[in-house]
């Protein structure tokens, strides 16, 4: 660390609560307080019966690394949805929830499909919902939003489809990207690659989940054959230092989510993450929470767990404005975000130039 610009106080006792925060990686679908969950449970018969306690086990992170395992707590969040209301909370919430640990531009991501399935509604009038109670949220509570649809990979062609057409009819209410999630393993990206190329000349920014359960060869399909401008984990990419190099060249940034990794069983531990190789092979990282109810934790806690990996206060500061780069904001917008950062940031640590 550069003794310059170190900062005054014992790095274990940084309130990085307080510290303003840029959140590129929350699903809305893994933000749903638990006393929302039970509320809403409560309303469907399949779910009703269930006990307290169960119902956590079956939507909370249960104690089980297994990445299908884990991608089964979404498969029992979406029957919470029997109402328009139920989608207008928890889209309030998240906003409400990344307000009181500081983040201060969140890039939410949801599916509308997930939101809709259950009780058949339209996906459109979901994504509508969303939007509007999220902003209204934001407006309330000082946080800048913007959205990314989320396409899973087992959803079919016409879905998806209908997922983009819904990105850019809405793009004037902040929907600035396409996303595309769920078990790489088990499905192909290629039946979605004419979508993803059309959604990048169409001008959303393209963030896919690659190199998580995945292999590297994932993170190459994503960047050259989807156009991806972030890659969703991409952790594997520390087994392929080529495709390091070319990441480093095309400044493609990787969403690391420390927790879900581990979480998922995709890393066997946390002191054994790849994110320090990533950072010495000088890859763009930013540093993302996933989902965070789901996982139990927050932003804050991933910095928390960045500093046991070794990261000091500096790094993760730098990090912080690096992830402002890597928004799918216009160079304007990303203009202004960086500068009333860099001003909190250094209001923080003193003697720190900004
Ligand atoms: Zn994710």
């Amino acid at each position: 660390m550069n003794e310059q610009t170190a900062p005054s106080v014992p790095e274990e006792t940084v309130p990085f609560q307080q510290w303003p925060k840029v959140e590129l990686h929350r699903h809305l679908e893994g933000s749903v307080r638990f006393e929302t969950a039970w509320q809403w449970a409560r309303k469907n018969p399949a779910l009703a019966h269930l006990e307290q306690e169960k119902l956590r086990r079956l939507i909370e992170f249960d104690g089980v690394r297994d990445f299908a395992h884990f991608l089964g707590r979404f498969r029992v969040l979406r029957q919470l949805y029997t109402a328009p209301d139920a989608v207008r909370q928890v889209a309030r919430e998240a906003v409400e929830d990344a307000a009181l640990e500081n983040i201060r531009y969140l890039e939410l991501r949801f599916s509308p499909d997930h939101f809709a399935s259950h009780a058949g509604f339209d996906m459109e009038d979901v994504a509508s919902w969303i939007l509007e109670a999220a902003r209204a949220a934001a407006h309330d509570h000082g946080v800048e939003v913007r959205f990314l649809l989320t396409i899973a990979r087992n959803y079919d062609f016409q879905t998806a489809s209908r997922i983009l057409s819904i990105a850019l009819r809405f793009r004037d209410l902040g929907i600035v990207g396409l996303d595309l999630a769920g078990n790489e393993l088990m499905y192909p990206a290629e039946p979605f690659v004419e979508l993803f190329v059309r959604a990048r000349e169409e001008g959303l920014g393209i963030t896919v989940h690659a190199g998580e359960a995945g292999t590297a060869a994932h993170v190459w399909e994503a960047i050259d054959r989807l156009g991806a401008h972030r890659i969703g984990h991409g952790i594997r990419s520390a087994d392929d230092p080529k495709l390091l190099e070319e990441l480093r060249r095309r400044n493609i940034s990787l969403e690391v989510c420390l927790t879900s990794n581990v979480q998922t069983g995709v890393v066997p531990s946390l002191a054994e993450h790849p994110l320090p190789r990533l950072l010495e092979a000088r890859v763009p990282v930013v540093l993302c929470s996933d989902d965070p109810r789901v996982s139990r934790i927050t932003l804050t806690d991933e910095w928390y767990n960045a500093l046991q990996l070794g990261l000091s206060v500096e790094a993760l500061t730098h990090l912080t404005m690096q992830a402002v780069e890597h928004t799918f904001l216009p160079a304007d917008e990303k203009r202004g975000l960086r500068q009333r950062l860099a001003a909190e940031i250094a209001s923080l640590i003193p003697g720190r130039p900004s």
